[in-house]
Order: structure tokens, then sequence, then C-alpha cells
């Protein structure tokens, strides 16, 4: 698979729980539909159900469709942004067909950077919570 953005080979890396294929040119991060799936079936932690508890109930903005970005996946799908706020507004990039979706570098930090004071779990456990919810949010 190839990054979106620019086109270089994804390689294999292992983010919380989850195998994800990542760019390391620009730190972009892809994630399949069925990588979010096993993740929302597992026990949640305790810091987990925590920040579930608190941010659990994501609120979605369907976002355009820019068209520029293509699914690394399905190769002429479109990626369509979409914006999930949990402890604050992340535009993310999805596949309108497989529902995989890409994050660019500062968006995963916007969605970890937030929490890092509360405990040395917690930003697995706010990754883990985010990837969880999206994963609900594509189940309706
Ligand atoms: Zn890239
Ligand atoms: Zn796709």
């Amino acid at each position: 698979m190839k990054c979106p953005r620019d086109g270089t080979e994804l390689a294999r890396v292992t983010v919380a729980t989850l195998e994800l294929d990542k760019c390391h040119k620009c730190d972009g991060i892809w994630f399949d539909r069925g990588e979010l799936e096993r993740l929302s079936d597992l026990e949640l932690s305790g810091v987990e159900q925590l920040l579930e508890k608190r941010y659990g109930d994501l609120e979605i903005t369907e976002g355009t469709t820019t068209g520029f970005m293509r699914c690394p996946r399905c190769q002429d799908a479109r990626l369509q942004g979409c914006h999930y706020a949990l402890t604050r507004p992340v535009r993310i990039d999805r596949c309108e067909r497989c529902f995989g979706f890409w994050l660019d570098k500062g968006e995963l930090e916007a969605i970890i950077g937030e929490k890092r004071e509360l405990h040395n779990e917690t930003e697995r456990g706010v990754l883990s919570s985010f990837v969880r919810s999206v994963a609900k949010s594509l189940r309706r």
C-alpha cells in the first residue's frame, strides 16, 4: 500500500494494540476497518473505560469529499473528510468504500496530545477509545 499523500510505501507498525500502516515520510497512519472492529471487541482497561465514559459519544460532522486523496487499499475510491470530536475536534479522511481512515501526523497528536498529563497509560487509552468510537459510528 502507498501513502495517499505522497506515494511512499507504507510500513507495518504497532501502535497501542493495533497493527497499522505508517508512512515514514509524512508520519501519516492508515487504519483498516478490520483493525477497528478487532479493537472494539477487546476488553476495556480501566483507563479506557474511564475515557470512554467521558468521551464515548462522538459527535461526527460529515465533511466534503476533497477528491485529491485516494484510498491506499481501494485505489479508485476517494477519502472523505469528516470531523470527529473526542477531546477536541479532529479531522480525519475516511474511505467512502472500505471505511478505513487516514490520520495525518498532526491529527494523531491532536487526539492523544491533550490528555498526556493524566496518566502514562492514557495516551494508549485515548487512542484506543478514539478508534473504538470511530468503529462504533461506522456500524450505525
Ligand atoms: Zn506520506
Ligand atoms: Zn478504501
